[in-house]
Parts: structure tokens; sequence; C-alpha cells
């Protein structure tokens, strides 16, 4: 279903430039559809290019018409204001932007690609070194750009290269010297990552399999289970979990409208019906006051607000 984007001329003047496109845009797309917490608004414009070819006419025409971009992965780590986001919102889901190719001891994958799939490609393949991130959610996009891991480790360090889209269409592919991982944090914010290649371990598929296994078991645990309309709310602390200083905090039972702390996960916003975004970011700053002054200690949100 689309929906006509009303407005000033220069706003008909965008849409027609974006209509004369020859891609499959949609107008109004509803971004609750595309992100865990279920919640916020519209996209202006929303699409799903088929090829590299096609995605670089998207963004080159986007920056000639100043209309912001942003891509969305498998939206585990995106809250939406209810105003939605007055732009371009891409998913990298076509199968050019998600396949998964091993070349010993190197696995190449598009964004696009489900980290959980790439995760078992390489471990399939005898290849270490992704295996403690099977059980986080979302795209290979999304991971590196956001430098995803835990206590075993972050996608950040088996980066070998990663292949980006700028602004005016161009694409470069940038190896380990131009290429800067912190903790959930990464240098790419400058343009749209497309592919990815790892570089991994050999070892045993058995072993390998084994201790993928027992990760899914371990950090599916630690998940909230029976609703898919949660996010995780903070980055882990040097040292410690943000989950056990919420716990320490006292932050277990808050709430602020219908978004809640998932009391057995409490680093884990939960969107009840009806949650706003609004709600979300007020359980975020409460959660976060809470920490500060009980605890004397500054939480940084991991989740990004569109
Ligand atoms: C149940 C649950 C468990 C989680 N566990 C962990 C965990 O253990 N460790 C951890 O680090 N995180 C965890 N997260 C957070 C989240 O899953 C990760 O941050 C994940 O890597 C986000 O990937 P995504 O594809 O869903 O990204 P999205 O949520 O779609 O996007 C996140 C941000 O990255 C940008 N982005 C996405 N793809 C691209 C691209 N191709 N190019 C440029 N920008 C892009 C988006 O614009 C957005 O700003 C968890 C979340 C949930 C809900």
């Amino acid at each position: 279903m689309t929906k006509r984007v009303e407005g000033t001329g220069a706003d008909e003047a965008k849409a027609a430039a974006i209509d004369e496109l020859g891609v499959a845009v949609s107008r109004g797309e509803p971004l609750a559809h595309h992100t865990w917490l279920a919640i916020g608004g519209e996209a202006a414009w929303f699409c799903e290019p088929v090829d590299v070819e096609a995605l670089a006419r998207v963004v080159r025409r986007c920056q000639q018409q100043s209309i912001p971009v942003r891509v969305i992965g498998g939206g585990s780590n995106v809250l939406v204001p209810t105003g939605g986001f007055p732009g371009m919102v891409i998913r990298l889901s076509a199968p050019a932007f998600c396949g998964i190719s091993v070349e010993q001891p190197l696995v190449r994958a598009g964004a696009g690609a489900k980290l959980v799939h790439v995760v078992s490609a390489a471990v399939q393949a005898g290849l270490a070194g992704l295996e403690m991130l099977v059980d986080i959610p979302g795209t290979v996009g999304g991971a590196v750009v956001g430098n995803a891991g835990g206590h075993g480790g972050d996608i950040g360090q088996r980066v070998r290269e990663v292949t980006v889209m700028l602004s005016d269409g161009t694409v470069e592919t940038r190896g380990r010297p131009k290429l800067a991982f912190e903790s959930r944090w990464s240098n790419l914010d400058d343009g749209l990552v497309i592919g990815c290649c790892f570089e991994l371990d050999e070892e045993d598929p058995a072993l390998l399999t084994k201790r993928m296994q027992k990760q899914w078991i371990v950090g599916r645990g630690g998940q909230p289970s029976g609703t898919r309309n949660v996010a995780m709310m903070f980055k882990d602390p040097l040292g410690t979990t943000a989950e056990a200083l919420i716990e320490q905090a006292g932050g277990r039972d808050l709430r602020a409208g219908e978004a809640a702390v998932h009391p057995p996960h409490a680093n884990y916003v939960v969107a009840g019906p009806g949650c706003s975004a609004d709600d979300v970011r007020r359980l975020v700053e409460l959660v976060r006051d809470r920490v500060r002054q009980r605890l004397g200690v500054e939480l940084t949100p991991l989740i990004q607000v569109w």
C-alpha cells in the first residue's frame, strides 16, 4: 500500500525526482513493520534495490535532492520516532546484498545477510572466530557498523575489509588501516556498508559446531523470550554488565507508559501494546538516571534513535 507525500512544491519536486528513478520506491512505509520494537512512524520513502547499480542511483538522487538516507538491517537496534523518518530508508534484502561465500580462511558476506547465517556458514566450513556472535539478531551490515559483540569478542576483530557506498554512489573497499572499531562503535558512519570480508582461523568443524551450539543456548537464555518487541538499552561498561548495574540500582521494575524493563533481563526494554517511541525514550532516560544517582555510573545507550 503506498501513500502520497503531501507537501510543499519542494517536496513535490523531490517526490517527482524519486518517481523518475526507475526503482520501485514506496511512500509512507510503516517502519514499525521493520523493527523489533514494532513502533514508530513512517519512512517518507522506502526501497529495496535489486543490485548495486540500482542502489547507487537511489543514493545519488537522494544526495542531489538533499533527501536524508538510512539503511535498515534487521531492525533490532533502531528506535523510530512517532513522526517517522523524513527521508529514504533502504533495506538491502535483495539476493545481490545477501550472498555468503567462503574462500578459506576468508568469508565474504553481503551487508543484508543475516549474521546467524554467516556464522553458521563459517562454522560449517571449519572457520573459527565468529561463533560467539551466533545469538545476536540482525544483519552483517548492522553488526559491522555497530561493532556488535559480547564478552566473547566483537565482530570488528575479524573484519579484514568492508565495502562501502558513499553518498555520491561510488563504491570503495576499506582495509584494516582505514577501519576503527571500539566497544559497539565503528568509524563506518559516512556511507552505506554493502559487504564485508572476515578473516578467520581454521579449526575442527565438529568442535566449532559444539561451541556455536553452546553459545546459542547460553546467549538465547540471556535474552527475553516470548516476545520480539524488545531492544537492548545500553552498552556494557568495561568490566561489568549494564544488566548487573540496573539490577543493583533497583531498576528492574521501572516503566514509562507502556515501555517496561524486562525484569529477568534488565538491560532490555519491552514495548507493550500501544507503546510509543516516547515511552521507550523516557524509560531509557529513567533507567540511566537511576543508575547514575544510585551508583554514580553513566550508562551509554546502545539503541540508535532515528
Ligand atoms: C534480543 C536482542 C539481543 C541482542 N544482543 C546483542 C548482543 O549480544 N551484542 C550486541 O552488540 N548487540 C546486541 N543486540 C543489538 C542488535 O542486535 C545489534 O546491534 C545488531 O548488530 C543490529 O543489527 P541490525 O541489522 O538489526 O541493525 P539495525 O537495527 O537495522 O540498524 C542499527 C543501525 O545500524 C545502521 N545500519 C544497519 N545496516 C547498515 C548498513 N548496511 N550500512 C550502514 N548502516 C547500517 C542503521 O541505520 C542503524 O542506525 C541485541 C538486540 C536484541 C533485540
